[in-house]
């Protein structure tokens, strides 16, 4: 009796408790889909992991994310362009860069699940490297949240990174996106000066962490290896440390969006995670 009403005093208190100091709870979100956003090959593995597996050939999935959430639809990272669906061989990757083909178009996955990029209430970049920003021209009215860092990182020669007539928000770190916690773009900077993560809370499925190109697959991950492009090794660093910070804090899982075998055992559209 007496240890019953502890019990219940004490799941009260942690009730209250949670209510004041969780910010992170699934409250909006219902849907998340997996989108195949590209297929990659690349003859070197070490590429990526210096020293490690060299000359070994790797293929690599190239996912965007669509979320639905009760204020709107909010994409995560475009993938390689749509434009690759009608290359026959698709395209060449140079340097040891991986070549892609897409075999679907994000456009048209999205028409498949009755979405029209106009419905669209955001999208968010991880980075702006070819296979994320491949296709942000296919939604030029939605709101574009990137990091200012990447955002003012000079292109190839010099180019701009974005369309400057894109709509946008410049973030100097974290960003809640719907203000209830549920969807958090997380700096994660050294892949790319602005580099950035995604955590979203689903009511089922739990926290899960997009990585962006944080890690580009499990081992790497596993070896908190970092490329020898990246444009910092430190912050690589540092930012993989605080996506682990993260998983344990919030119990979620890390989902690797070029980690080939993680992504072809994951559910995809029409189905989707709760
Ligand atoms: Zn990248």
């Amino acid at each position: 009796m007496k240890r019953l009403s502890v019990a219940a005093a004490g799941a009260a208190l942690l009730a209250m408790f949670g209510a004041m100091s969780s910010p992170a709870s699934a409250a909006g979100v219902d849907k998340l889909y997996v989108i195949d956003c590209g297929q990659g090959s690349a003859p070197d593995q070490s590429r990526w992991s210096p020293g490690v597996n060299v000359g070994v050939p790797m293929q690599l999935s190239d996912n965007c994310y669509l979320i639905h959430h009760a204020q709107g639809w909010f994409l995560w990272d475009t993938g390689i362009t749509d434009a690759v669906a009608a290359m026959p061989d698709g395209m060449k990757g140079e340097n040891g860069a991986p070549s892609w083909k897409r075999t679907t178009t994000l456009a048209g996955q999205l028409e498949a699940l009755g979405v029209k990029p106009s419905d669209l209430k955001g999208i968010a970049v991880s980075h702006t490297h070819p296979d994320h920003v491949g296709n942000v021209e296919l939604f030029p009215q939605v709101m574009l949240y990137v990091q200012k860092a990447e955002y003012d990182w000079p292109g190839p020669a010099g180019a701009p990174r974005f369309n400057p007539n894109h709509p946008v928000t410049k973030l100097e770190g974290d960003h809640d996106v719907f203000g209830d916690g549920s969807v958090t773009i997380i700096s994660t900077p050294g892949h790319t000066p602005g580099h950035q993560s995604l955590l979203v809370i689903l009511p089922k499925t739990g926290a899960v962490v997009l990585s962006g190109d944080v890690a580009h697959f499990k081992d790497n991950w596993d070896n908190r290896r970092v490329p020898a492009f990246n444009t910092s090794k430190e912050q690589s660093a540092a930012s993989m440390d605080r996506v682990a910070g993260i998983l344990a804090k919030d119990h979620a899982q890390l989902w690797i969006n070029h980690d080939k075998p993680q992504s072809d055992a994951q559910k995809r559209p029409p189905d989707f995670y709760e």
